[in-house]
């Protein structure tokens, strides 16, 4: 059965470019105009993912978005923001509301189909395995939480969507500007060294009394989760 793609867009022909798209990437695709509309429907039958956008008439792609992830039913729908170039901190509040990705507009539809891929490949297994252990770290997707030896550790959303990201694939080298994609959603008003940043903040976090790092770094290309951790 193909992935059902629902898209709330006011826009007409941007949506009518995207169902094309949508429709000859293989995908079955729903629209609606409305964000009050979308949020009655999305009430009835969950879609695969969600093409969201920011300003909808009747109900904010933002508020819509916000409430889907308070119900229990939608709380793990994919969801990829749409919203004019500039934003800064608007995509920033797209990602503590809750949206997995986030695209500027105009984008190019290869980027867009590219980013719809990546995310239900990256949303299947999250409804298989709900948590993530390697050695005595466990990361519970439902729940937000990441333990270490059974202790609680506290970490950012940032820092959180990064372990996670990284424990998905142990072993795998990515570099700063895949995590940039994988993590933020990719956007040219985020420095390469953020990544960095925010690995720090999560290695402090995951180590606090000086345990061993289970994050690699590999010179001059990128991070990784170690594979050989808790083997
Ligand atoms: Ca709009």
């Amino acid at each position: 059965m193909p992935a059902r793609i629902l898209i709330v867009e006011d826009e007409e022909p941007l949506t009518l470019l995207l169902r094309y798209n949508l429709e000859a990437a293989g995908y079955a695709v729903d629209s609606i105009a409305r964000g009050d509309e979308a949020e009655l429907k999305l009430r009835e039958t969950t879609p695969d993912l969600v093409v969201l956008d920011w300003m909808l008439p009747g109900l904010s792609g933002i508020e819509l978005c916000r409430r889907l992830r308070g119900q229990a039913a939608t709380a793990q729908l994919p969801i990829i923001m749409l919203t004019a170039r500039g934003e800064e901190s608007d995509r920033v509040r797209g990602l503590a509301t809750g949206a997995d990705d986030y695209i500027v507009k105009p984008f190019s539809v290869p980027e867009l189909l590219a980013r719809v891929s990546a995310l239900l490949r990256r949303a299947k297994p999250e409804r298989v395995n709900a948590v993530l252990s390697a050695g005595d770290i466990a990361l519970d997707r439902e729940r937000r939480r990441v333990s270490r030896g059974g202790v609680e550790i506290d970490l950012g959303p940032t820092e959180f969507r990064l372990l996670e990201y990284l424990m998905q694939r142990p072993g795998r080298v990515f570099a700063r500007e895949q995590l940039l994609d994988g993590v933020w959603g990719s956007d040219v008003y985020i420095d390469e060294r953020t990544v960095d940043v925010h690995v720090g903040r999560l290695r402090k976090a995951l180590s606090p009394g000086g345990e061993v790092d289970p994050i690699r770094t590999v010179r001059g290309s990128g991070y990784a989760f170690d594979e050989r951790y808790g083997k």
